[in-house]
């Protein structure tokens, strides 16, 4: 009997090993994983270099405390600003934590201007994290239902919608911030309209608000660019980033630019664990490998591949609703529920994954190569025939 809180259902498999893309359980079979742990094994498993790094810091330190300079977090936020062209970083360990920092942020910065009830703009469809604060900011009753009473200080708006957020402009005085997935993934992998992110760094400016972006599932060069954000021409006041950071050893971060950087000062705001120095060495070397291996151009050209060939592949197919992404960030939208293709495709040893019900995701890892997408591609496409086949009879 397990005596684990029954907070997961874990699907019937225990890996044991991993090795680029590839998982092996403990009866020897080997899986083809197109999730990369939600999102978070950009460098595939176990990248020797990445293994290496991890293991020499874990020999030589493994953690102090904020109490004292860490020479490893000064060396990773200097690369993490000038990969962003932000201005400076608080570590933490999840993307709930990041997004935590950022609510405390703009809460702060409110305050210091005299608004009592600072507010913060927040989307439809959204996921945020499961802290209290994190789930009050995310659009989803699911993650919410039971766990009453929520925050105050959010208000909610469609996705992808400016008008939405205009009107909140004029009838609302707290607004300190606006907080947004440039691509929302737990929603469904919605990428909005390409002026979105634009329109949304003009009403902030307008309105002397926080523009502050979630990139915990879409950083890290999973959408093309190191950044989302980089595909807009625009700069964020407040960027989070945890997932694929680490490459699995725990990190997250809240980075600030300008005015933002400035609102926390001593005391504000601390983790005991946060950018610890084994933590800071993961995502370092994550960092570097990225770089050396041009994994952040390559994520562009396979993601783009892998779409193309899943529209030559179903398009057509009664059921299949959109297939859409951007980068690494995959989704199949179907016309129904379709949790149960997790289960099919494990039994063909693949691992995917369906979100928002209906919308089949796929996050690969950035170093899969264009063979191992195609047998992706074949197998999902296969699977997702099938089981539309099946519906219909
Ligand atoms: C996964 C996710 C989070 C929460 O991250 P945790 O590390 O699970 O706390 C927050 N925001 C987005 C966009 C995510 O995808």
């Amino acid at each position: 009997m397990s005596h684990l809180m029954p907070t997961y259902s874990p699907l019937p498999v225990t890996f044991v090993k991993g090795e680029g893309v590839w998982l092996w359980d403990d009866k020897g079979q080997r899986y083809l994983d197109a999730l990369a742990g939600i999102a978070v094994c950009g460098l595939g498993h176990c990248h020797p270099k990445l293994s290496e790094a991890v293991c020499e810091q874990a020999k030589t330190l493994i953690h102090t405390s904020n109490l004292y300079h860490i020479d490893k977090q000064e060396k990773l936020a200097t690369k993490l600003v000038s990969l962003s062209g932000m201005d400076n970083v608080y570590f933490c360990n999840s993307g709930a934590e990041a997004n935590e920092a950022a609510i405390k942020l703009a809460r702060l910065h409110g305050h210091n201007k005299g608004i009592d009830l600072p507010t913060i703009i927040v989307m439809e469809q959204s996921f945020h994290g499961r802290t209290m604060a994190t789930l009050t900011a995310s659009g989803n009753r699911k993650v919410q239902a039971g766990f009453e009473p929520l925050l105050t200080g959010f208000v909610r708006v469609p996705y992808n919608n400016i008008d939405a957020v205009n009107h909140v402009a004029i009838h609302n005085k707290n607004i300190v911030a606006v907080l947004v997935e440039p691509y929302q993934g737990e929603g469904g992998v919605n990428i909005p309209q390409a002026q979105y992110l634009q329109d949304l760094r003009r009403i902030c400016d307008e309105n002397n608000w926080f523009l502050m972006l979630d990139e915990v599932q879409c950083g890290i060069g999973r959408s093309g660019k190191w950044f989302a954000f980089q595909h807009s021409a625009i700069v964020p006041d407040v960027m989070t980033l945890a997932k694929g950071l680490g490459s699995g050893v725990a990190i997250g971060a809240c980075l600030a630019n300008g005015k933002a950087s400035g609102v926390f000062k001593p005391g504000n705001h601390a983790s005991t664990f946060g950018g610890n120095p084994l933590a800071c060495a993961a995502a370092f070397a994550t960092l570097n490998i990225i770089e050396e291996e041009n994994l952040i151009s390559h994520a562009m050209k396979l993601g783009n591949f892998i779409r193309d060939r899943l529209k030559q592949s179903l398009t057509g197919e009664t059921g299949v609703v959109q297939i859409r992404g951007q980068g690494l960030m995959i989704g199949i939208e179907l016309a129904v529920p379709c949790s149960g293709l997790v289960t099919k495709a494990l039994e063909r040893g693949l691992l995917i994954n369906v979100t928002s019900d209906k919308v089949v995701r796929l996050l690969p890892a950035l170093v899969m190569q264009l063979d191992e997408a195609e047998q992706v591609v074949e197998s999902t496409s296969a699977i997702i025939k099938e089981f539309l086949h099946n519906v219909d009879n």
